[in-house]
């Protein structure tokens, strides 16, 4: 059934730097004041827009009229692979859900609806990472990214792995099992802020152990 669909691939229209820099308007690495700073999400989103873009231009739609919200409506109605996960994505982040009023797939935690949408979309990775249509890398930035547009769902630990990740992810990089399950245990210890200093998950994950501070 799944070798029908073809999966096209997303984000894949923009070249990504190779190396974490440091962004002009927030002063952290690109992509770690995601969405909140004007130019980390301006350069993230890009990935997204891009594909968003292709499509509209594709299908004769101006951005910013009812049409393109119909598209949007299109793209979340039709099977799971007809369109890239970056439009999956975009149309999702251009309507409202009918039942809680939020951004439809990351509405109120308790949204059935939104619960629906949200399920669809990582069905597209499921199937794509099987069949090799979609990286693991792009698989975790969309994770990352999707988590980082909806904080009021997901806990702050949560918020902080994928806000330490994000600029590493948009070089390309990621995370071993391993290295993740490290660099969460320094987070879930308080220790974002050495975190953020360091340049990559290999050193994330190398950060000592402080025992010393387990009594404090
Ligand atoms: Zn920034
Ligand atoms: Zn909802």
């Amino acid at each position: 059934m799944a070798e029908l669909q073809p999966f096209p691939p997303g984000g894949r229209r923009v070249d990504r730097p190779t190396e974490a820099a440091l962004c002009s308007n927030c002063g952290e690495l690109v992509g770690r004041g995601y969405p909140d700073c004007a130019i980390c999400a301006e350069r993230i989103d890009d990935l997204w827009w891009a594909d968003w873009r292709h499509l509209l231009s594709s299908t004769g739609v101006q951005a910013g009229t009812d049409e393109e919200l119909d598209l949007a409506r299109r793209v979340l109605s039709d099977e799971v692979g007809a369109y890239p996960w970056t439009c999956t994505d975009w149309a999702l982040w251009l309507l409202r859900c009918a039942e809680c009023g939020g951004q439809l797939g990351s509405g109120d935690p308790g949204c059935v609806a939104c619960a629906a949408s949200d399920a669809a979309r990582w069905a597209w990775d499921h199937q794509a990472l099987q069949h090799r249509r979609m990286t693991p890398n792009e698989h975790a930035l969309r994770v990352a990214v999707a988590g980082l547009r909806a904080p009021h769902r997901h806990r702050s630990a949560a918020l902080a792995g994928w806000r330490l990740a994000l600029p590493f992810l948009f070089i390309g990089q990621l995370p071993t099992t391993s290295q993740a399950q490290r660099i969460r245990a320094h987070i879930l210890a308080g220790r974002y802020d050495e975190l953020a200093r360091l340049d990559g998950f290999c050193a994330m994950a190398s950060l000592p152990d402080l025992p010393w501070r387990s009594t404090s």
